[in-house]
């Protein structure tokens, strides 16, 4: 079997198509090489290595030394230098590279094949000293850092001294001889904490680093990253090794970053930074402030080192051709490494590029403008859960801010929280229910928990390409970098900034949008949806079957539910109505009353607001349908549990202490979820039932009235079981429409169904079907009665239960499609034949999650029904489900 695969100087065993095998980075490098980019020579060691490598208790099998040689040989052909060679010695890079770019993986090591004779050699050919011993300190202090894990404090101190002992402000000023001292101390360092000399030998640096790369793979770092991101741990990373191209030779030499398009706002316009007579992530690291790649940002940021377009116009002419050709070949916006050495340019990577929600609105509308990729290909591009970070509340223009400074707009949105200022605590508040703000210098893949724990990230170094903004960008998280004047000392828990502390725990607002840090907390207004949303979202209708409703009771719900696009409700729920502070006195006289007439009493001052409640709704929803679905939950959930509450609420009710006490005792349950609720109450009160469904057909036809639109009520029994449960209430809710059409005179079209939540309302739908005219999935009680797993007290076990595999995700979350998707099925397929065209819906939490909507897709269901927010998720969701 064969492990390594080559590319560049004319030959590429791989490309783009190959991920899975070479990793993003090792497959998109055969690729650029194969169509004809300038890429330095090497190869890569696949991900099946990895695996095997982990199979074998963590030894390489010997016939990859072979073949290694040969890659190294390669390397040796196209760049005519060799490794180890004294005179004019070859360098590499190790580079990790999984499937997904992965933070958590260990980082590059550059520079590999320098020792202290190789230097020698490097500087001659070179003829430049200081570039050959700048280069070997680098390579010992990352190699001691990510292959020997040593205390890299000690290395970046050691430098330090180096740069003050002299004077000197940047570490371009240390002087050859400066660099050939601080390699000698570096070499000591090493001895004195590894224990063994730094490895000469550059065969053993190179085994050194490919093993550190596959022992990353299980770090604990990305560990955690891959169970944040559902990567599973059997995918294994590849390993790059690839000869060195240096933008370090001095100025006419560089390296950048560069996206072909605005990740933050999508714009069409070439993004990046780049510094000149730097190497690797320097630029990343915010060791010196990177200058702008165009003129025009340089421009509009009103800063003053020169642009790349200024200052290396010919370089940057051809980069930018690089940037076209690369967006049209892979059809999406790319995330591009490059490096200049002596004004030749070399392409180190390209990735398609994360980016914001609105961004990639953006990008995909505009892209599918061009011709570049079709409508269907820019609805499948946005990934609906993205679109939460635009639905969400931004900064009220109008609010008073206390800006404490301003940073970056590294990753736009807004959020107030606790300043933190290391991750675990913010991870520890956030558990504890608090928003955090995570505050660091900067950010690196060990603070990943963190920023995942954050509702905003705050960095004093770094640009826009920093660690920070990427993995916040990602995240979906608002971020602001690079606030320079703000100082964080961490041993006494404060953030200075202009003449003020924050200490931890103390409110502090981002706003990643314009760059703003601000004192205290900021109101939020509701975003405008740009025209890219409409666009995508008016494409997304036309290829979707699935209807999309929503789940709302208020007439503000409702509303909001309609601007994003609802195509009516899928299920109100009529409680929530009553749990309205006027209102519950009577709903509490109607649960107290010792018999019918009582109840009924108490019943009818409760139709007048019930029906103005539904005025309010059809209203909103005129011409739509709306599921509403009649009392639900047991009745003691409206009765008072504190002792401190008996008093009053006997007196409002006009009842005395005891009997409030005795009826409350009464109706207490030890399993509510499965006691006297849902149409259990109807049939022993059909009374209660009656006047919701006088309610509703008395609102319906006065809305028809005003406005000439008929709203189509839906009326929905919950918890049904049994046919004939479904036929008792059935008969009350017709008797009721019969008696309101007899009154007014009129009659409006109506539909009586039921909830699908039970396993034998499931099983039973053939005979339900004979009475329900629709059915909507109430997957939350279907999911807690299949499962046997009670939503409210499952926290305790349920996320060991996912951690362990049992349950893949979250089953309230994520639709559990195995087992209670089989139910789904059956019971559509028995409803169907029963009732040929049965109106079908789901109404449960997972009518907003694109993986349970894909299934109901699948299943074919008429409907969706998802809370307002998620409305537009879920038609997103849908469209992509119908591609
Ligand atoms: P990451 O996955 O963290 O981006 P990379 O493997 O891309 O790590 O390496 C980081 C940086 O190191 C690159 O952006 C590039 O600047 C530099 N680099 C990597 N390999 C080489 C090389 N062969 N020559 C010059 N620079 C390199
Ligand atoms: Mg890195
Ligand atoms: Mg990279």
């Amino acid at each position: 079997q064969r492990y390594v695969y080559r590319f560049g100087g004319g030959v590429s065993d791989g490309g783009k198509g190959d991920r899975n095998l070479l990793g993003g980075k090792g497959a998109n490098l055969a690729e650029m090489a194969s169509i004809g980019l300038p890429v330095p020579p090497g190869f890569t060691i696949s991900t099946e290595m990895c695996t095997r490598y982990y199979d074998e208790g963590g030894r390489f099998p010997d016939s990859l030394r072979d073949e290694v040689a040969a890659g190294i040989a390669h390397i040796e052909g196209v760049t005519g230098k060799m490794f180890g060679d004294k005179a004019d010695p070859l360098l590499v890079s190790v580079r990790s590279g999984a499937r997904a770019s992965m933070p958590g993986m260990m980082d590059t090591v550059l520079n590999l094949g320098l020792n202290d004779q190789t230097v020698e050699g490097l500087a001659a050919t070179s003829g430049d000293a200081r570039f050959a011993w700048d280069s070997y300190r680098r390579f010992i202090q990352m190699y001691s850092d990510v292959v020997l894990e040593l205390d890299h404090g000690a290395f970046e101190e050691a430098l330090e001294i180096a740069k003050e002992d002299n004077g000197y402000f940047l570490d371009t000023d240390l002087t050859a001889d400066d660099l050939r001292k601080l390699v000698a101390e570096y070499k000591a360092l090493v001895e004195q904490q590894w224990g063994k000399p730094f490895p000469q030998d550059v065969h053993d640096q190179l085994w050194g680093a490919v093993g550190a790369v596959f022992g990353s793979w299980q770090s604990e770092r990305a560990k955690v990253y891959r169970r944040l991101n559902d990567i599973p741990a059997a995918w294994g990373t590849a390993v790059n090794i690839q000869a060195m191209v240096f933008g370090n030779m001095g100025d006419t030499s560089a390296t950048g970053v560069a996206f072909t398009r605005d990740p933050a706002k999508g714009d069409r316009a070439y993004y990046g930074e780049f510094l000149i007579n730097a190497q690797g992530e320097d630029v990343v690291a915010g060791i010196r402030t990177p200058q702008y790649l165009t003129k025009a940002a340089k421009d509009a940021a009103a800063a003053k080192p020169a642009s790349m377009e200024e200052a290396m116009p010919e370089t940057f002419t051809e980069l930018a051709k690089v940037f076209d050709l690369l967006e049209t070949h892979y059809r999406d916006m790319q995330d591009i490494e490059f490096t200049v050495q002596q004004g030749k340019l070399w392409m180190l990577q390209t990735r398609s590029g994360k980016r914001t929600a609105k961004a990639a609105l953006k990008i995909a509308v505009e892209m599918a403008e061009e011709g570049l990729i079709t409508r269907e290909e820019a609805i499948a591009r946005v990934e609906p859960q993205a679109l939460d970070q635009l639905l969400h509340p931004t900064l009220d223009p109008k609010a008073v801010r206390d800006v404490l400074t301003k940073g970056l707009p590294a990753s736009p949105g807004a959020a107030s929280g606790a300043a933190v200022f290391d991750s675990d605590t913010a991870e520890k508040r956030a558990a504890a229910g608090d928003s955090v703000i995570l505050i660091r210098v900067e950010t690196s893949p060990e603070d990943i928990h963190g920023m995942h724990a954050a509702k905003g990230i705050l960095t004093a170094r770094g640009g826009m390409t920093s660690h920070a903004a990427v993995v916040a960008r990602g995240m979906g998280r608002p971020c602001v970098s690079g606030a320079g004047s703000i100082s964080i000392d961490i041993k006494a828990r404060v953030m200075r900034v202009g003449g003020r502390e924050i200490a931890e725990g103390d409110i502090v607002t981002i706003d990643g949008t314009t760059g703003e840090v601000m004192a205290g907390a900021v109101p939020t207004v509701q975003p405008e949806l740009s025209g890219d949303f409409g666009t995508l979202m008016g494409w997304a209708d036309e290829v979707r079957r699935l209807k999309v409703r929503a789940n709302a009771e208020t007439p503000l719900d409702a509303k909001t539910a309609r601007e994003f696009g609802a195509e009516g409700i899928g299920l109100c729920r009529t409680e929530h109505m009553f749990f309205d502070a006027e209102r519950i006195t009577n709903v509490r006289q109607m649960i107290l009353a010792e018999d019918e007439a009582g109840r009924r009493a108490a019943l009818a001052k409760l139709l007048p607001e019930q029906r103005s409640d539904f005025v309010q709704l059809f209203e909103v929803m005129a011409g739509l349908p709306v599921t509403i679905r009649l009392l639900d939950p047991p009745l003691h959930e409206f009765l008072p549990h504190e002792e401190a509450e008996f008093a009053e609420v006997a007196s409002a009710a006009g009842v005395d202490i005891d009997t409030l006490k005795r009826r409350a005792a009464e109706l207490h349950e030890f399993n509510p979820m499965l006691g006297h609720r849902g149409c259990r109450l109807g049939v022993t009160y059909p009374e209660i039932y009656e006047m919701q469904a006088r309610a509703i057909f008395e609102a319906a036809i006065e809305v028809a009235e005003k406005s000439g639109a008929a709203p189509i009520p839906e009326v929905m029994i919950p918890l049904v079981g049994t046919r004939r449960e479904l036929e008792l209430m059935k008969i009350v809710v017709d008797q009721a429409a019969q008696a309101v059409f007899a009154d007014k005179g009129r009659t409006i079209e109506y539909l009586v169904g039921t909830m699908i939540e039970l396993p034998r309302a499931a099983l039973m739908a053939g005979e339900i079907a004979e009475v329900g005219e629709f059915f909507s999935f109430g997957t939350n009680d279907l999911t807690q009665t299949t499962l046997g797993v009670s939503r409210d007290d499952a926290a305790r076990f349920l996320g060991v239960y996912v951690e362990k595999g049992i349950y893949a995700k979250d089953p309230f979350v994520s639709l559990d499609v195995e087992g209670v998707g089989q139910l789904i099925e059956l019971a559509a397929e028995r409803g169907r034949k029963t009732r040929a065209g049965i109106k079908l819906g789901i109404c449960g939490e997972h009518g907003g999650d694109p993986a349970s909507i894909a299934f109901c897709e699948q299943t074919g269901l008429d409907y969706v029904s998802a809370s307002p927010y998620r409305v537009p998720i879920a038609r997103l969701a849908a469209a992509q489900a119908a591609l």
